[in-house]
């Protein structure tokens, strides 16, 4: 009588084993792709433009409200913030509040924390989406050419491309149609990252409503996207 009962608690316990095994294996096997494309975090410095006395656009919509360029570049900074946050990266402001900052003090509070990606948000004067990298001549022995070759953003360069295209492919998909263009220009903010960077401009408050928070909410999760997508690429 004892015998069987121990056998049977022996049994029970087997099959417990057994299921945890298989469990275990089946999550293990699931998971390992994901895991292996993971890749280190995205740190993310995220620069909101203008600030304090520097309004950027301001724009009088027909219910007679003042939209100013610097408000809408916080609140989509801050959707994008968190929207990053939720998937895993590492996101943070260069400000969190109305305030001016000079482009040294932007460039400062981004290298702060070391990100491997530095994206400035801004809003358009026209109703498109424009995609700037800063530009970058070769070095051809003029001192002025040299000066730019020396700065920071030189060995990243390509790696911003990828990162505008990849936002380009994102913001498109969002709003197909909204025109989106992409440009290099020099941008004496990027020259200073040591990181991928890219600056975007959303279509101005003449042609998105943004009084709407669903709409700053909407270009923060297709930028957010667009930032993982590039992350997760080797
Ligand atoms: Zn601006």
């Amino acid at each position: 009588m004892r015998r069987r009962i121990s056998n049977k608690v022996f049994c029970s316990f087997c099959f417990f084993c057994l299921f945890a095994i298989i469990m275990y294996a089946a999550v293990f096997v699931l998971r390992a792709p994901a895991l292996l494309a993971a890749g280190p975090p995205a740190v993310v410095a995220v620069d909101p433009g203008h600030g304090g006395y520097d309004d950027g656009i301001v724009y009088n919509n027909r219910d007679g409200k003042q939209v100013k360029e610097k408000n809408v570049d916080l609140e989509i900074a801050k959707a994008l913030i968190s929207d990053l946050q939720a998937q895993g990266a590492v996101a943070f402001a260069t400000r969190r509040v109305d305030e001016y900052m000079n482009i040294s003090r932007r460039a400062q509070a981004a290298q702060a924390k070391s990100p491997n990606i530095f994206l400035s948000i801004h809003l358009s004067a026209t109703g498109s989406f424009n995609i700037y990298v800063t530009n970058m001549p070769q070095a051809q022995g003029d001192p002025k050419q040299l000066y730019l070759y020396s700065k920071r953003q030189r060995p990243f360069i390509g790696k911003s491309r990828d990162l505008a295209s990849a936002l380009e492919l994102s913001v498109k998909q969002a709003f197909p149609n909204v025109n989106v263009s992409y440009m290099e220009l020099p941008l004496p903010l990027l020259d200073e990252m040591g990181a991928p960077a890219v600056l975007i401009e959303c279509p101005g408050p003449a042609y998105l409503d943004y009084t709407d928070p669903s709409v700053s909410g909407r270009i923060a999760q297709a930028v957010a996207g667009a930032v993982m997508v590039f992350n997760a690429k080797p």
